[in-house]
């Protein structure tokens, strides 16, 4: 027996489970060069922009208090702004999360009397109450900021006609948001997006077009903004921090759309001038150095799930041969004996708490139990192998992250191994 396999199997995998992976992992060498190649493009691309604005020893120590004159934050946010090829950039770890990115964007952007049209259907959950779609104390709704939404059509595509029709003298800005987080439709590509935004832009020049990239960042060559984005928005506990970026948020856009951004995130005359970076820099720019390769690992380890599951006869979202738009994949387990297995087995696999067992929970803004399987260095962190589910039909677990797919393997074949342990498939 090989060593490697006599590891896993000290580690409590049995060996028809070790085998039966290791014969889906050898099916995926040619899309994992393709992953690779990717991350090989991005990789460029992130050492090209740090180069070129000469970033330097002396830009990694930080700035306190007001932060003014910070370097290292001014120079990291010329280089993401190079990376997405947009005229200026906000990367602050006074962002908390990408709903708060999202919602600096938005209300800097937006005043009374405006309205947003959502192209991509239903926005991210948390967007609801930001926008007030969900009554929310201080949404925009409070403000006089109103709200209409397109549904994709049945087959994933643009409503053009739908879209077409909504537009109005009201209109200032259109969301778009890539990935699907937890509705069921397709997350978009960047070509897709680049398609809406040129009809959009067709029909009314000077509307805001704003991209939601969570979980988007590097799966492609390309970002958004390089298909006409005014501002890609995101957060950096998901790709782009690489796993290695604490806290904080992005908004990288047209000078007006950041300096908008930047009026409401700190004050109006102070915009981007301030905001202590304290320690952040170094791990926002190692983190963004290391993002590509990350985001790749995090990609192979979701297709890899989808080729074990689907496999063994469950619905893979994405499916195991599709094309990827961001790293989220979504496996129909079908009852919450398997979701709970399935998060134990990836719990088990975790460097950090992996002696937990993770149970559901009545988690405040959900209409239903919820479990989710996580031990990462950073808390909430989902570049990081984590698994999430609602306790409700169709009883699909969300998967994702992984800072290395050795990891994240590990992680799938656990779940497997705890779903094997509990006699809950049949094989
Ligand atoms: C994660 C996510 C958000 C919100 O980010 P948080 O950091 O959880 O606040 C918004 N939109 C999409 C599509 C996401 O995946």
């Amino acid at each position: 027996m090989d060593k490697l396999k006599e590891y896993y199997l000290s580690l409590g995998i049995d060996e028809k489970v070790y085998d039966y992976c290791s014969s889906m992992e050898d099916k995926l060498k040619e899309r994992f060069d393709a992953i690779d190649k990717v991350a090989e493009q991005n990789q460029v691309k992130v050492i090209k922009a740090m180069q070129e604005n000469r970033f330097a020893e002396n830009h990694l120590h930080g700035s306190t208090g007001y932060g003014y004159t910070d370097e290292g934050r001014d120079t990291l946010e010329k280089i993401y702004a190079d990376i997405f090829h947009t005229e200026d950039a906000l990367v602050r770890q006074q962002i908390t999360c990408g709903t708060h990115a999202l919602t600096v964007a938005l209300f800097g952007n937006l005043r009374p009397g405006d309205e947003i049209l959502s192209v991509a259907g239903k926005v991210y959950d948390t967007l609801e109450g930001v926008i007030g779609v969900r009554p929310e104390r201080g949404s925009l709704a409070e403000y006089g900021v109103t709200f209409k939404q397109v549904d994709l059509l049945p087959d994933g595509s643009w409503d053009y006609d739908g879209i077409k029709n909504a537009i109005n003298e009201k209109t200032k800005l259109i969301e778009i948001q890539r990935s699907k987080g937890y509705d069921v439709r397709p997350t978009l590509s960047v070509a897709q997006i680049g398609d809406i935004i040129k009809f959009i832009k067709d029909i009314k020049s000077d509307v805001i077009c704003m991209v939601d990239n969570c979980y988007g960042e590097f799966v492609d060559v390309i970002e958004p903004s390089d298909v006409g984005a005014d501002m890609v928005v995101g957060s950096l506990i998901k790709n782009i921090g690489g796993g290695i970026a604490p806290i904080g948020g992005y908004i990288c856009g047209t000078k007006e759309c950041v300096a908008n951004a930047a009026t409401r995130l700190t004050t109006p005359g102070l915009g981007k001038e301030v905001g202590a970076s304290m320690s952040a820099t170094r791990q926002f720019a190692q983190g963004l150095f290391l993002a590509p390769t990350v985001t790749a690992a995090a990609l192979k380890g979701a297709i890899f799930a989808a080729n074990v599951y689907e496999g063994l006869g469950f619905k893979a979202v994405p499916n195991a041969t599709e094309k990827r738009h961001d790293i989220i994949q979504a496996v129909e387990l079908g009852t919450p004996e398997l979701i709970c297995a399935f998060c134990e087995g990836i719990q088990s696999a975790a460097p950090v708490d992996s002696y937990v067992t993770p149970v559901p929970w009545a988690m405040p803004g959900y209409d239903s139990e919820v479990i989710m399987a996580a031990g990462a260095f950073t808390s909430g962190s989902s570049i990081e192998l984590s698994a999430d589910a609602p306790l409700k039909e169709p009883y699909a677990v969300y998967f994702q992250g992984g800072l290395t797919y050795q990891h994240a393997k590990f992680g799938i074949m656990m779940s497997l191994q705890k779903i094997v342990d509990k006699n809950l498939i049949v094989w």
